[in-house]
């Protein structure tokens, strides 16, 4: 289908972006990579009236660790991560998760922005930055403001950002050594939305007791699900067979996903229990290896 008649403007810097949304309102959507909101818009589900094209801001395609943290900017794209040294040699997690995201055309020019700020529950990010505990940084009229990715979905399709704010920035907590993650995705076939997906990120001693854990799941409710009994339950425990088990029964406690093409729910349900187990102990399994 073709989308309804919009009018584009393509900004330059980010005070201007936002000068664009307060003018416009409701009205206006922002366009970073295109890969949701044009398919939006041409079914309909979408029509905007103005489209506020944030391509040509400079200065938001990054991935550094600064002060901290690692800090990547909305603009990077899925392919960026993929080809970063710093994300493939410290940040499996995000690398599993790039890597399972559609095809490589989609990647290309998906961002790590729009992959968090359209609030899709079936979006594979949001359940990694969940397990890295990230923050959200959105800039608007009266400068910038962090928003803790716990309370940044809030429903289907909607996030803590305010209508007249751009997400500028990812921050993630540098993990301590001892630290690594994975990410889990069952999918129908290759680039499909995930049926279920598990990230999971843990830190370890050197004898193997979980000091950190991080567990988020993709596309079993209404918005991403933070597992957080299952992340408190391993704080303290050996990463053994029996606490992962019991852990992963945790996680599966809070999914409710619906049933759908996908599957039922029961399985869905089961999928989390199973995904949650191999992506723990893939990440134990790295962690060991990062002391
Ligand atoms: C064939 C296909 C397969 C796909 N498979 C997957 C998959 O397996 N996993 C997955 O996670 N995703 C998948 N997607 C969805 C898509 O890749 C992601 O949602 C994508 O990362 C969105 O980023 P974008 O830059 O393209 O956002 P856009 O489409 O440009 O924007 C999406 C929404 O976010 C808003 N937005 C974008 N950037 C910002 C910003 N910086 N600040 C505020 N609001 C903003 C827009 O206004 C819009 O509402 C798929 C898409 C396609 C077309």
């Amino acid at each position: 289908m073709i989308p309804k008649a919009f009018d584009y403007c393509r900004p330059k810097t980010l005070p201007e972006a936002i000068s664009l949304l307060q003018q416009h309102g409701d009205a206006a959507k922002i366009l970073s990579g295109g890969q949701s909101l044009i398919p939006m818009m041409k079914m309909r589900l979408a029509q905007p009236e103005y489209l506020i094209d944030i391509n040509q801001i400079g200065g938001l395609d990054y991935i550094r660790e600064e002060e901290g943290y690692l800090k990547i900017g909305a603009l990077t794209r899925e392919a960026d991560l993929e080809a970063s040294d710093l994300i493939r040699s410290k940040y499996p997690l995000i690398l599993d998760t790039a890597f399972l995201i559609a095809d490589p055309q989609v990647r290309n020019l998906a961002t790590v922005g729009g992959n968090l700020a359209h609030g899709d529950p079936a979006n594979d990010h949001p359940a990694t930055m969940l397990a890295l505990n990230a923050e959200v940084i959105a800039t608007g009229p009266d400068g910038q403001r962090g928003i803790t990715i716990n309370e940044f979905f809030v429903s289907l399709f909607t996030t803590a950002l305010q209508p007249n704010e751009i997400l500028s920035e990812i921050r993630i907590p540098i993990p301590p050594a001892g630290s690594s993650g994975a990410y889990f995705k069952l999918e129908r076939k290759v680039g499909d939305f995930a049926t279920v997906g598990v990230a999971a990120q843990v830190t370890v001693d050197a004898k193997g007791t979980c000091q950190q854990a991080g567990i988020g799941l993709t596309n079993v409710g209404g918005t991403p699900i933070k597992a957080t009994k299952a992340e408190e339950f391993l704080r303290g425990k050996a990463l053994d067979a029996s606490n992962i088990s019991q852990a992963a029964s945790l996680a599966a406690d809070v999914a409710h996903p619906s049933s759908d093409l996908r599957g039922p729910a029961e399985y869905k349900i089961s999928m989390v229990r199973e995904l949650t187990k191999r992506a723990l102990t893939k990440a134990l399994n790295r962690a060991s290896q990062a002391h």
